[in-house]
């Protein structure tokens, strides 16, 4: 990383970011193409700092079946998104936070594993607890992707 004053090290620091984007770009092969798409998730962060994240889908469509020709993928997300202004056009400056990183996308066959990941996506998107029942998970499709390695960057409005 060029900028290695604006990169994420610590843990709290990603957590940040995971908790305040909401959406994730996930890249996926598409023969010779690269098919991108925006998408909300759920996440675990451990100690270790593993990272897996957790999308709900639709039954049907052309992600699921690139996912199952090809689980390798990559992502990138972004919050904090703020015009920093200057005097000259050269002090003008953009804040954002971001992390991207590259893993392996597998639909999610186990019935009590996609109980799990639903209650995950919607704490993580709502801060409330939901429970799911077997029959809820059979009208969705869950992808989990385990991340294999992942980097973040966070440049802020204010120095301080
Ligand atoms: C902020 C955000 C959050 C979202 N969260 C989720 C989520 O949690 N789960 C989920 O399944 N989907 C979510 N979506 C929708 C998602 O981006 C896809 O549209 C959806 O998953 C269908 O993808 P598909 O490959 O099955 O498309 P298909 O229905 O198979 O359609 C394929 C074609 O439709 C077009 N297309 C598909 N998606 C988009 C798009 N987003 N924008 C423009 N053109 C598109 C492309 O041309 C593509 O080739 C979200 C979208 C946004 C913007």
């Amino acid at each position: 990383m060029n900028r290695r004053d604006l990169e994420i090290t610590k843990q709290e620091d990603f957590r940040y970011v995971l908790e305040h984007c909401h959406s994730i770009n996930v890249g996926m092969h598409d023969g010779e193409d690269i098919y991108i798409l925006p998408m909300n998730y759920g996440y675990v962060l451990e100690e270790d700092k593993k990272l897996t994240f957790y999308i709900h889908s639709g039954k049907r469509g052309k992600k699921l079946e690139l996912l199952r020709a090809n689980g390798r993928i990559s992502f990138e997300m972004d919050c904090d998104h703020q015009l920093i202004e200057g005097e000259k056009p050269c002090q003008y400056g953009y804040a954002y936070a971001s992390m991207m990183g590259k893993g392996n996308a597998v639909i999610v066959e186990d019935v009590q594993e996609k109980q799990k990941a639903l209650s995950i996506l919607m704490s993580c998107l709502t801060g409330k607890e939901f429970e799911f029942t077997e029959k809820l998970t059979t009208i969705v499709e869950i992808i989990r992707i385990d991340v294999e390695e992942y980097t973040g960057k966070r440049r802020l409005a204010k120095r301080f």
